[in-house]
């Protein structure tokens, strides 16, 4: 790895009410009371239990994001969440892009959007690209990743590329236990670094790698040269699995 901080980042996609929020950052706390310091860990729960993780964090060095916003500030969009709400809770970012929502709809464009609103209002970003097993196989997986990362970084400035990180996230192995190689996941991180160059600093962007990310398998996956982090899923729920994935980086 290289002098990039690593960032372990928790997804906990529509798992976890308010109060089991706390309760886990109470549990994560007291497993992890002195976090490493070249690491930066970072939680994503869902809305409505931000504003209670935000408070059991205070004082700990990890920061809370949100799992997408809302590409407006306000108005008719029922359902929906702006980047001043989640800003409002505390929480200081957000994932954006990830398949799931992408599987519920969300274009290229949309994310590119979302992007831009999160940076202007002051959100930092944890960007998810990642190819369907179908695209591995025919061997368009490069090309898949090269799109999603220039159509999602189209509207960003080079100056902007500390407040993005990029999460390498193969469709295939999102909950499914079938983590990529390290050496896949090695190359396409690779190449998503090659591709966010054209719009952001390669060298200062975080690539991280997301998919099936567990205690045991995350030292291989982050003792890559190009992969600076995880996005992690389902592990992420349990606090010993997610405070060994931060010491394992
Ligand atoms: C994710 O949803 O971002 C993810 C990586 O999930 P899991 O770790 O459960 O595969």
């Amino acid at each position: 790895m290289s002098e990039r901080v690593p960032l372990i980042a928790g997804n906990w996609k529509m798992n976890l009410t308010p109060d089991e929020g706390r309760a886990w950052c109470d549990g994560f706390k007291a497993r992890l009371a002195t976090p490493p310091e070249r690491v930066e860990i970072a939680v994503c729960p869902p809305f409505t239990a931000l504003e209670a993780v935000v408070s059991s964090l205070v004082g700990y060095p990890a920061w809370v994001g949100s799992q997408t916003i809302h590409s407006q500030a306000s108005g008719a969009h029922t359902g929906e969440i702006s980047a001043e709400m989640v800003l409002a809770t505390g929480a200081v970012g957000t994932i954006l892009g990830h398949s799931e929502r992408r599987e519920a709809g969300e274009t290229d464009e949309m994310v590119a959007t979302r992007v831009r609103r999160a940076l202007d209002a002051g959100l930092r970003v944890i960007l998810c690209v990642g190819e369907r097993l179908e695209q591995r196989e025919a061997g368009e997986t490069d090309a898949h990743v090269r799109a999603q990362v220039a159509a999602a970084l189209a509207r960003v400035d080079r100056g902007e590329s500390q407040r993005i990180d990029i999460a390498y996230e193969p469709i295939w192995a999102i909950g499914t236990g079938r983590t990529a190689t390290p050496e896949i996941a090695q190359e396409t991180c690779a190449v998503v670094r090659d591709a966010a160059s054209a719009h952001v600093d390669g060298g200062v962007i975080r690539v991280l790698y997301g998919g099936s990310v567990n205690d045991q398998n995350a030292a291989e996956l982050l003792s890559q040269a190009d992969i600076d982090g995880a996005l992690v899923g389902g592990a992420s729920l349990d606090v010993e699995k997610f405070a060994a994935i931060v010491e394992a980086a």
